[in-house]
């Protein structure tokens, strides 16, 4: 597997007034290609770092792209470090003056003198062409290494490397586009640390296949990529590795690769033909918006009630009075005639509540922040559950609602 190393140049990314967008753009897209990603660094626009970052890159990996300082004022060096390391040397390219006095003339504009160094390039680099601004990017082989610098502006960046860089790099090193060989694995309802400890013998062999376990937002995913040199009999390791993790893991798997929980539960609810109905408190909406971010979801979605009030509760749903008084809106009691209420109502098939304390106020001894109770099922079969959630407003609510997606799904 090849290796990169990516740089961000420009001082604007380190103030912080920049969001360096173009290293995780650029991350995705070599991993997508089935390289490796080894390093990534971010710099100012001094010579000193940038010829820093660039020897590392070249020493650790087998390509390495910098973006940024292809610009033609004082402070864009990348090019010119970049060949000083490189020990090539720059000179005028006539094409290149050309096409930039185009560039001015179209718009009406006299070009100015410092422009001049975008036409600059080494006679061994190939140069990239720029379909939005002035400054052409560079693809230079050597010893073996490939060098590529690409502009700053994410809109040129993106599209030269798309354009430009990527086939160079296929017809460079056969790579084939889109599909390494990988699988991710989907799961909700464990810890990260759960889910290590259920797979930690496979982790420790990993025979060919690399396995990174990534959480967020109460998801676990495993990703298993299959990187020996021998293409199908890594594959095969990575299925048999993909099967071994089931049999541990089981209904904690929601789904693969680019599969979510809301299209998990909805490529339920089609296959069973079922339609579904919510009824959230503190949610506020949340849980019917994942399901309507799906295009096509009204197949199958009847729709969803935000009762945040207990006056909401009991007019909408039917909520009786005594629960509310007696449990409290937040209570496994609400919940059950939350579900029952909104079914009732839609006459849907099955269906999820969640009445819980969002935070970060509401809070008491006996119902702290984060409790929330979520009932999930059809009229006939359901089930409610009790959560202690952690964590802020957002993440909170977020949860609960992944959650409910997960109780509806089992
Ligand atoms: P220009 O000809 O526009 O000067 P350049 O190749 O010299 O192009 P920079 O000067 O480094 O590029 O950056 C231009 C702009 O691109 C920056 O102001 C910033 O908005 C954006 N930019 C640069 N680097 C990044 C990055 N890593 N991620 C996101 N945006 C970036
Ligand atoms: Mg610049």
């Amino acid at each position: 597997m090849k290796k990169a190393y990516i740089i961000a140049t420009g001082t604007e990314l380190l103030t912080g007034s920049t969001l360096d967008t173009n290293s995780v753009y650029l991350a995705q897209r070599l991993d997508d290609l089935g390289i490796k990603v080894v390093g990534k660094s971010v710099v100012g626009d001094t010579r000193d770092f940038i010829k820093k970052a660039l020897l590392t890159g070249l020493e650790t990996a087998d390509l390495v792209i910098a973006t940024g300082g292809l610009g033609p004022t004082l402070d864009d060096l990348t090019k010119e470090v970049a060949c000083e390391v490189m020990q090539v040397k720059m000179e005028l390219i006539d094409e290149e003056l050309e096409r930039l006095k185009e560039f001015f003339a179209r718009r009406n504009r006299p070009m100015p003198e410092a422009n001049k160094k975008q036409a600059m390039f080494p006679k061994e680099a190939v140069r990239l062409r720029n379909g939005v601004g002035t400054a052409p990017g560079m693809y230079l082989k050597q010893n073996g290494k490939v060098l590529i610098l690409l502009p700053g502006p994410p809109q040129e960046m993106t599209l030269m490397f798309e354009q430009e860089a990527v086939p160079l790099l296929v017809r460079e090193w056969g790579l084939s586009i889109g599909k390494a060989e990988r699988k991710r694995i989907n799961i909700f309802g464990l810890g990260e640390s759960q889910v290590e400890e259920k797979i930690a013998d496979i982790i420790k062999n990993p025979r060919g296949v690399s396995i990174a376990l990534l959480a967020k937002e109460g998801e676990v995913h495993i990703r298993l990529t299959a990187e020996g040199e021998d293409k199908e009999a890594s594959k095969e390791i990575m299925n048999r590795m993909v099967k071994e993790i089931e049999e541990r893991l089981g209904s904690y798997i929601y789904g693969y690769d680019d599969e979510t929980l809301p299209l998990a539960v909805a490529r339920l609810a089609q296959k069973r033909k079922c339609t579904m109905a919510f009824a959230e408190s503190c949610t506020g909406g949340l849980l019917s918006k994942m399901i309507t971010d799906l295009p096509g979801s009204s197949e199958y979605f009847w729709g969803g009630v935000v009762t945040y009030s207990n006056e909401a509760k009991q007019k909408i749903l039917g909520v009786n009075a005594e629960t509310l008084a007696r449990y409290g809106a937040v209570s496994e009691e609400t919940a059950r005639e939350m579900l029952r209420g909104v079914l009732s109502l839609a006459g849907a098939d099955i269906g999820a509540a969640i009445t819980g304390i969002a935070g970060p106020g509401g809070g008491s001894e006996t119902k702290p922040v984060g409790l929330v109770y979520i009932a999930a099922g059809s009229k006939e079969y359901n089930q409610v559950k009790k959560f202690n959630f952690t964590g802020n407003r957002i993440i909170i609510r977020t949860l609960a609602a992944k959650t409910a997606l997960n109780l509806i799904r089992q």
